[in-house]
């Protein structure tokens, strides 16, 4: 077995280190969940696409580098060790983008990838509603054929959108034939935030950052070139991109490895670290953390090797997923306990800390909530009964 990179990939880490390192703001960026922040946070991506940083695995003629798996997940890992900011894009790239290069028509990529990797498009993910979360096929939201227009008119509320209050348009589930089985009857529509009938209401979160969204559509006319694959169709669709969630694209190695690192920076860095450094409790969890991030990685690397060798990702995504949010927590709360009985006070740099900690809570639940997780990974992984 040769775990080294080749030349090629090597030479790739170089170029992208010595732009990240030349291009990202010297300063943190306000939070992308804030209006403010959201607005700084699409000038850096589209700084990002000018130099076909944005989207390196994508086709060159989609504004990437054509880049391999490999170079993806290397691109990421140097993308976090430069401590660069988090992408507001997030969920038209890695999500919705995977989605529209299975599904999408010629047309459909044509007009929508560009915008979205240049940033000048954002999108957010319209799925849950006040009563379908975990059981996603229960959603009441509908889409009604409008023959005379071409289109579709669409009625109901989602809820949960990720900065859903700042994006310019959201793909989301709708049920089309209330009639059909209820996983049957669904079909996958890209919506125009801006088109008439649509009211979106921030919800502020505990942090206080107002991205989050309910959007509420009355009669919302949607043409048939912005349904992605074929209507009542849909579950099938928004399945890729669950696989793409939970899987490899939206939480990648590099992340963990990043934080694992500052830790270990932050352990060093406060005051009363000689006594910190005697304290073989806190060392053991400092080096568990390390360990935990790397085993992340090489679980990744294997994910990878398969996935290039034409395997097809499935059900076992879920383990990843569980993993991912587990150790962010953990991570979180390693950094919490190092920074002493009044972490939660801390300002400047450290404050992220805190922030991040409270974002870590919300791993288990977003993405498909650990509980479903387990019970996936319960009957589809293992095979064991459903009851
Ligand atoms: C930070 C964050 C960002 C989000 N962003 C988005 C977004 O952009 N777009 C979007 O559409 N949604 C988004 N969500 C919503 C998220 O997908 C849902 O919160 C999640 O699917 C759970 O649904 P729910 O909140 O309705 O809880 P419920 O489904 O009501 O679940 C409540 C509890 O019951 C448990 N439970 C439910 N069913 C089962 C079962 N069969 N077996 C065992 N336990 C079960 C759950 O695990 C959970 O603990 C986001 C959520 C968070 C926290």
């Amino acid at each position: 077995m040769d775990l080294s990179f080749t030349a090629t990939e090597a030479a790739f880490r170089d170029a992208c280190r010595t732009w990240l390192e030349a291009n990202v703001p010297a300063e943190p960026l306000p939070s992308g969940d804030t209006r403010e922040g959201f607005a700084a946070h699409l000038e850096w991506e589209r700084r990002l696409f000018d130099a076909r940083w944005a989207v390196v695995s994508w086709p060159e003629e989609y504004g990437g580098r054509g880049a391999t798996l490999w170079e993806w997940l290397i691109f990421e890992e140097e993308y976090y060790r430069a401590g660069a900011p988090q992408r507001v894009t997030q969920n038209g790239i890695f999500l919705l983008a995977p989605t529209v290069f299975e599904f999408g028509t010629d047309e459909q990529r044509d007009r929508i990838l560009p915008a979205m990797a240049s940033a000048t498009e954002t999108w957010c993910q319209g799925w849950s509603e006040p009563n379908a979360g975990s059981d996603l096929a229960a959603i009441q939201s509908r889409g009604v054929r409008d023959d005379a227009s071409g289109g579709w008119r669409l009625t109901g509320q989602k809820t949960w959108t990720t900065r859903g209050a700042f994006c310019d348009r959201m793909f989301g589930l709708f049920r089309t034939d209330p009639d059909a089985e209820r996983h049957r009857g669904l079909t996958y529509f890209l919506v125009d935030l801006r088109a008439p009938g649509v009211t979106v209401r921030p919800v502020e979160r505990l942090d206080g950052d107002d991205g989050f969204a309910e959007v509420f559509l009355d009669d919302v006319f949607v043409p048939d070139h912005d349904v992605l694959g074929a209507p009542n169709e849909g579950w099938a669709v928004a399945m890729a991109t669950t696989g793409s969630e939970r899987g490899l694209t939206l939480r990648s190695p590099g992340r963990f490895l990043a934080t694992a690192s500052r830790l270990i920076e932050l352990f060093y860095s406060l005051a009363g670290g000689t006594e910190r450094e005697h304290d073989d409790a806190l060392r053991d969890r400092l080096a568990q953390a390390w360990i935990d991030a790397e085993a992340y990685r090489w679980q990744t690397y294997w994910t990878v090797t398969q996935l290039v060798e034409g395997a097809r990702s499935g059900p076992e995504a879920s383990l990843v997923k569980l993993y991912w949010s587990e150790l962010d927590v953990r991570l979180h709360e390693l950094a919490l306990d190092l920074l002493g009985p009044h972490a939660e006070l801390v300002d400047g740099d450290l404050a992220s800390w805190t922030k991040g900690y409270q974002f870590s809570l919300s791993g288990p639940i977003y993405a498909g909530t650990n509980e479903i997780q387990r019970n996936v990974v319960a009957e589809r992984v293992l095979g064991l009964p459903r009851k």
